[in-house]
């Protein structure tokens, strides 16, 4: 079986062909342009892992738009994206916030907080 892939390791962004046994063990990696690429088809295929970005609302009466735009200060199981968007469906966060401030701890106890992107003052 055979998989198609795109390396997001660096701005390249290589196509990749990835084939597989039936167990899903990986036989072959082409199209990298750099050893990176192999590492990044091993780990998307057995826990692909993503950062999430996204906004959260921000409590003032004062802003035109008030969202907050946030994202995962690091990488987390693609899986679980959508349940992290739940949770931060319902956060919401009072001004002032600053560029890196932590909105929400552990999100999902992946061991990963999220943070602001954006500054809101009051
Ligand atoms: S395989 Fe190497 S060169 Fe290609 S996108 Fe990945 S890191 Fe970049």
């Amino acid at each position: 079986m055979k998989k198609e892939i795109i390396c997001l390791q660096c701005p390249l962004a290589c196509r990749m062909t990835v084939e597989l046994t039936e167990s899903g063990e990986i036989l072959s990696v082409s199209g990298n342009s750099c050893p990176r690429g192999e590492e990044y088809a091993e780990q998307e295929i057995k826990q692909p892992l993503r950062i999430l970005t996204t906004t959260v609302r921000v409590l003032s009466k004062d802003i035109e738009h008030p969202r907050l735009p946030v994202r995962t200060q690091g990488l987390i199981p693609k899986v679980l994206l959508k349940k992290c968007m739940k949770t931060l469906a319902s956060v919401e966060v009072r001004p002032p916030v600053r560029v890196g401030d932590v909105v929400l701890e552990n999100i999902l106890s992946t061991g990963v907080d999220v943070i602001s992107t954006a500054e809101v003052l009051e």
